[in-house]
Parts: structure tokens; C-alpha cells; sequence
């Protein structure tokens, strides 16, 4: 049996924005933008699915983000995950990657009993590719990236198909290891409509919070036992929750600075004619060294 936590995120929709999606301070206004769950993170659950189908144990769905991102929390239970964890406070806030990986590796240390850390390798909004192997240099494991394939495992190690320029290598590691997946690997399994029907309700403690904050006859306390009893409780660390360092969180533990972004709109430049010939040859490369592409 072997046990997987598997880091998925909610993504702004990228080819659906419109409006003023940066901050001043340029960190993304996530209000304004449709959310989705961003797509490597959905692979990398069907492989974890995939490992539990063939060998058994349980899967485990973490995310940090604002309270809406329970949504893909509910998505991963839909397609077969065990259990869920919220990590939410606004002091999370504009965190980098390196504040990320920070909060995501002390949750997984106090989730423990993992053999497999899974995430996508990249979320479509922040492009960097870091937070899973800074996740994993912070739990102090081995990684491997850019996972084609999931060759074998046995009870100490794993061997996979990763990809490389030009090809692809087969490494083996010992557990527990992260992994991430690239984009295309498999697909995703859709949701089954049973666990639709049976986790359409379930909430995180901030949406049980709010439900009784709108209606004085609910309590927050007696949610959560309900929530629980029903296994409809999307588990939640907010600061209170977790012996973290404040300095090392949100905005306040992210170096990183977007100062602008732009889009770049590539447009064609002028064409030339380049005579099939040795003399037409030569005027490209006089040309091209004269305009110091070359030389
Ligand atoms: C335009 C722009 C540029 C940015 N540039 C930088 C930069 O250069 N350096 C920097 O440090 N930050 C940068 N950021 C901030 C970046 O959005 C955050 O660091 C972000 O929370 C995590 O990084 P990422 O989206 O690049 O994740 P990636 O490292 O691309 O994500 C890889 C995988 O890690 C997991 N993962 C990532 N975030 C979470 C999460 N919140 N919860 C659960 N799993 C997660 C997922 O499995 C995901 O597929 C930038 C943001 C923007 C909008």
C-alpha cells in the first residue's frame, strides 16, 4: 500500500481574462478572474488515482488558496480522492514560491505518512515550475521531474520514465520521493457521477463559518461535527491552525517582485528573397552580420 499527497491549484482561467488582472503591488487579482483547476495538477491526481487502483492506500488532495479554491477540492473528491485539505488565511497572501513550497511542505509534515508526493509541473498563472522541487528540497526528499510514465514500484522504490531534451531517461528512487507530471501523460479520469451525488455538499470549516455567520439558527462548532459525522468536511489549516513562521509567509516571506507584466504580441517582420544561389548566400550572411545577428 502506498500512501500520496498530491498539491493541486486553482488557476485563473488565462484564455478567458479581460479587465485589470494585476495588483499595483503585481501580485494577480484572482477576484476578477474565472478559476480553474489548473490542468498538470488534475494528471498528476489521475497518476496518484492510478498508483492507489494498482497497489492500494490513499490519496490526498492539498491546496493553498482563497476559500473558493475548496471548489477543486470538491473536483478531486468527484474523481476518487480520500481526503482534502484547505490551506487558507489571508496572511497567505501574494506568497512567491518560495513562501509556497514554505506553507505546502510544513502542512505535509504535519499530514505525514506519505510515500509519494505528487504536483503538476507547472500552474498556467505563475509559470515558474519551482514550488514542487523547492517542496520537496524543504522536506528534505528526492524528486523527479517531468514524469512521462510510472514504470514500477516496489516497497522502497520507484522507477520512472521522465522526459529530456531530445528522448527520455528511466531513474529510480528510493521513497518517499515527489514527483512531478508533465501536461499530456495521461488522462484525467471525469468525475463519477456517484461521488458527485455524494460530495456535492461537502464544505471547508471557512464555508461552514460563513453559512452560520448568514443564519443566527447554525453554529459553526455543530457544522463541523455534522460535516464530519457525513465525511462532507473539507479539512482547513488557517495560520491558527499550523506552528508556522509568520516572516516566512505571504507577502512578507516572498522576495519575489512582479513589477509589470506585459503582453507581447510577436508580429512578422519584413521578408526577404534569398536567391538559391552562392552569391544570394553570401548577401544573407554579409546582411545578417552587417544587422549583427552573427558575426
Ligand atoms: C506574472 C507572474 C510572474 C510571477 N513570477 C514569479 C517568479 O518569478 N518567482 C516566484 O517565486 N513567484 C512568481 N509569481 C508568483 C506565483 O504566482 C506564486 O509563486 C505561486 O503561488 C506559485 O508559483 P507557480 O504558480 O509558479 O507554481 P508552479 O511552481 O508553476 O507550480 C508547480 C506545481 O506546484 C503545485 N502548486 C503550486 N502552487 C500551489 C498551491 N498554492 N497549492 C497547492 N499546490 C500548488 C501544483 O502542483 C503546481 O502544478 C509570479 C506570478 C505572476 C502572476
Amino acid at each position: 500500500m502506498f500512501n500520496s499527497i498530491v498539491m493541486v491549484k486553482q488557476v485563473p482561467d488565462t484564455a478567458n481574462i479581460s479587465g485589470k488582472v494585476m495588483k499595483d503591488d503585481g501580485t494577480v487579482n484572482r477576484t476578477k478572474l474565472p478559476a480553474i483547476f489548473n490542468h498538470e495538477d488534475r494528471v498528476a491526481l489521475e497518476l496518484a488515482l492510478q498508483v492507489k487502483e494498482k497497489y492500494g492506500g490513499k490519496v490526498i488532495a492539498i491546496t493553498m488558496g482563497p476559500p473558493r479554491a475548496s471548489d477543486i477540492l470538491r473536483e478531486c473528491l468527484y474523481m476518487g480522492t480520500d481526503e482534502t485539505y484547505l490551506i487558507s488565511d489571508r496572511k497567505f497572501a501574494g506568497a512567491d514560491t518560495l513562501a509556497t513550497s514554505y506553507v505546502l511542505s510544513e502542512v505535509i509534515k504535519k499530514i505525514g505518512g506519505y510515500d509519494f508526493i505528487f504536483a503538476g509541473r507547472q500552474a498556467i498563472d505563475g509559470d515558474t515550475a519551482q514550488v514542487g522541487p523547492q517542496t520537496a528540497e524543504k522536506l528534505g526528499i528526492p524528486q523527479i521531474t517531468y514524469t512521462e510514465e510510472i514504470l514500477d514500484v516496489n516497497k522502497n522504490k520507484i522507477k520512472i520514465k521522465r522526459k529530456i531534451d531530445g528522448g527520455y531517461e528511466i531513474v529510480e528512487s528510493t521513497l518517499p520521493v515527489l514527483i512531478t507530471v508533465l501536461k499530456n501523460v495521461v488522462s484525467p479520469r471525469p468525475f463519477s457521477s456517484k461521488r458527485v451525488m455524494a460530495f456535492k455538499n461537502a464544505k471547508s470549516v471557512l464555508d461552514l463559518e460563513k453559512l452560520a455567520e448568514e443564519n443566527s439558527l447554525l453554529y459553526t462548532d455543530k457544522l463541523i461535527h455534522e460535516y464530519k459525522e457525513r465525511n462532507l468536511l473539507i479539512n482547513t489549516f488557517t495560520m491558527d491552525d499550523l506552528n508556522l513562521d509568520i516572516k516566512r509567509c505571504g507577502i512578507a516571506g516572498s522576495p519575489t517582485k512582479v513589477h509589470k507584466v506585459e503582453s507581447v504580441i510577436l508580429k512578422g517582420g519584413n521578408q526577404i528573397r534569398v536567391e538559391p544561389t552562392k552569391a544570394g548566400l553570401n548577401n544573407l550572411i554579409e546582411q545578417l552580420m552587417t544587422d549583427h545577428i552573427f558575426g
